[in-house]
């Protein structure tokens, strides 16, 4: 499998922090822990606020519930502004090119957390 990232288009980024929460709970994170953080940029003497949401290290790219679920990882899912894509490098890079400001992470791949013997109705083949 090519190298796999999230694309955010921050431009249109709410701030609403959907992402860390739906990744706290897919992961079973604790309230203080984070696979992914938005961080809030203030402007113009507290006019323009900007919202730039960056993965941590406890981001595996979802790969139990990509590769086992064939699901979107969960942040992904449940952005409701949906400025969210997942997917190889080279197509989200076409992304970039439309959409000036955005960002791309590529977290460090990584064997899921959870392992998979963990899953119901999976033999951990
Ligand atoms: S891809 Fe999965 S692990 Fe990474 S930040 Fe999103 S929800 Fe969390
Ligand atoms: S869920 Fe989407 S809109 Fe909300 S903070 Fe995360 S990336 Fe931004």
């Amino acid at each position: 499998m090519s190298a796999r990232g999230l694309w955010i288009d921050v431009e249109f980024c709410t701030g609403c922090m959907a992402c860390e929460a739906a990744c706290r709970q897919e992961h079973d994170l604790g309230p203080t822990e984070y696979g992914i953080k938005v961080v809030e940029q203030v402007l113009n003497g507290g006019q323009t606020f900007n919202y730039v949401p960056i993965p941590t290290d406890l981001c595996d790219l979802c790969a139990r519930r990509v590769q086992q679920e064939g699901k979107r990882p969960a942040c992904v899912h449940h952005c409701m502004a949906m400025v969210m894509e997942y997917g190889p490098l080279d197509a989200l890079i076409e992304h970039m090119a439309r959409r000036p400001r955005s960002v791309m992470w590529s977290p460090k791949p990584r064997p899921p957390r959870r392992p998979y013997e963990d899953l119901p109705g999976t033999t951990g083949e």
